[in-house]
């Protein structure tokens, strides 16, 4: 890989390209700039683990805030072979602009362990997660930094993170970490609620570009959390679903796929989605993103997008369900096509809002039904899609850097009042 290459798949530099545009549009005051640009904190852990072999082995962790100017820090946990330091930092960046984007009182954060989940067993991933949550435990808090599920973790991890936290705290705490099991102070609509934003950002989009929901070719990449619940939810609402892939590969089909089925076949069968039966053309993780449609989801991992590939995007909305999906230096690229692009802010915010409302109802000890969750859900997306679509017009931006600047702007404007203990 050439410098250049290395260069533009480093995710924390294309957070950094985007907050440095955003931040000179928007005329940032020079120390806040400053104060903004770099993470609050940022620790590593080594995390001792019994293998079930009996051999000790020690992972690496991270966890970065990145601000709690807004409110506590937010944000996943990954668990992943390629976690790295930047990744996390831009990881965190990104929740701290994507909360103030849809306006929630929460600051940004991210933590990761190096570690490969597929080949872990239960008890050792239990074990990972309970030690890496003990060394963190004075950093979380539900008033100081609230993790939630990211790549590689899910709802069990989540109550074990729970469940140690307690055991240190010596009180139940559900308000530590959001994405739990409803059994256990989760919300209704948590599961659904990334894939749910990112079909209402779409709605809106195809409003705006006066395009009809019925026959609306999609393609998904990714069929994880996001991918699937959103490939599920759009199945339903008459998007018809032409591409779906996962690490493994993919299958365009343009006559599109019944998703309830494929559901069905990768996760009660357990079989590999590119083998579902009649399932169209065989393609790869990656070439699923060049077929045709209208809307393209990348509902995956970061660097998908880039300036080698940028310009074989056959779409007319791109709609980010994944994190960085787009390189900053592909941005250009999708800009001059015209593509109308939600930008992973706001895309896939929609997960982050209902993990606000979760940690709400658990302080509240008060939960609300699927329904009260999927409206307030659609409240706040379709507002924060309004006010970054008109940003962007009224401005003259892109969509992704209107997001970037409705959330600077909204952080920018909390740390003049709170003022800087410096
Ligand atoms: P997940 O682990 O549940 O699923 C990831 C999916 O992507 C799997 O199907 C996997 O096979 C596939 N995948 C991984 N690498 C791939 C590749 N190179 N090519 C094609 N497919 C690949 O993860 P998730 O929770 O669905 O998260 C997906 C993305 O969405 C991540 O970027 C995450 O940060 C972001 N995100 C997740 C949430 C959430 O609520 N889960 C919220 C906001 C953002």
């Amino acid at each position: 890989m050439c410098a250049a290459e290395h260069d533009e798949l480093n995710v924390y530099q294309s957070a950094e390209a985007r907050f440095e545009i955003a931040a000179q549009k928007l005329a940032l005051e020079d120390g806040l700039y400053r104060y903004l640009k770099y993470p609050s904190k940022e620790i590593t852990v080594y995390v001792p683990v019994a293998r079930d072999n009996g051999k000790l082995e020690v992972f690496v962790g991270y966890r970065v805030l990145h601000s709690n100017v807004r409110g506590p820090g937010k944000g996943g946990i990954r668990f992943a072979p390629d976690v790295s330091i930047d990744e996390v930092r831009a990881l965190a960046a990104w929740m701290t602009w994507k909360c103030a984007v849809v306006n929630i009182p929460f600051g940004g954060a991210k933590g990761g362990v190096i570690c490969d989940p597929s080949k872990l067993s239960k008890v050792e991933l239990e074990r990972i997660t309970r030690r890496y949550t003990a060394e963190l435990c004075e950093w979380f808090g539900p008033e100081r930094d609230v993790p939630a599920p990211d790549i590689g973790t899910n709802e069990q991890t989540m109550a074990w993170v729970m469940d140690t936290y307690a055991m240190h705290v010596r009180q139940a705490t559900t308000a530590v970490v959001t994405g739990k099991p409803l059994e256990l102070g989760g919300s209704q609509g948590r599961k659904e609620a990334t894939g749910r934003g990112v079909m209402i950002c779409c709605d809106k989009a195809l409003d705006r570009l006066k395009m009809k929901r019925d026959g609306c070719r999609v393609i998904i990449q990714g069929f994880g959390n996001v991918g699937s619940q959103g490939a599920l939810l759009m199945h339903a609402a008459g998007y018809k679903i032409v591409g779906l892939a996962d690490i493994h590969g993919g299958l365009y089909n343009d006559k599109g796929f019944d998703v309830p089925k494929v559901h069905d076949w990768v996760y009660n069968q357990g079989k590999p989605l590119q083998e579902f039966p009649a399932g169209g053309e065989k393609v790869s993780a990656q070439e699923v993103l060049f077929r045709p449609c209208d809307i393209l989801i990348p509902a995956a991992t970061e660097n998908q997008i880039t300036t080698k590939n940028a310009d074989r995007v056959d779409c007319k909305i791109l709609c980010e369900g994944a994190n960085g999906p787009t390189t900053s230096h592909a941005d250009p690229i999708i800009e001059k096509k015209g593509i109308f692009i939600v930008p992973d802010i706001l895309g896939n915010a929609g997960g982050v809002t209902v993990s606000y409302f979760e940690w709400v109802q658990d302080r509240q000890g008060f939960f609300w039904r699927e329904r009260e969750v999927n409206e307030r859900l659609q409240d706040v997306m379709e507002q924060s899609f309004d006010q970054v679509v008109r940003y962007a017009e009224t401005h003259n931006v892109n969509n992704r850097i209107a997001a970037y600047i409705v959330a600077i702007d909204r952080v920018a404007r909390a740390l003049k009042l709170r003022g800087i203990y410096a």
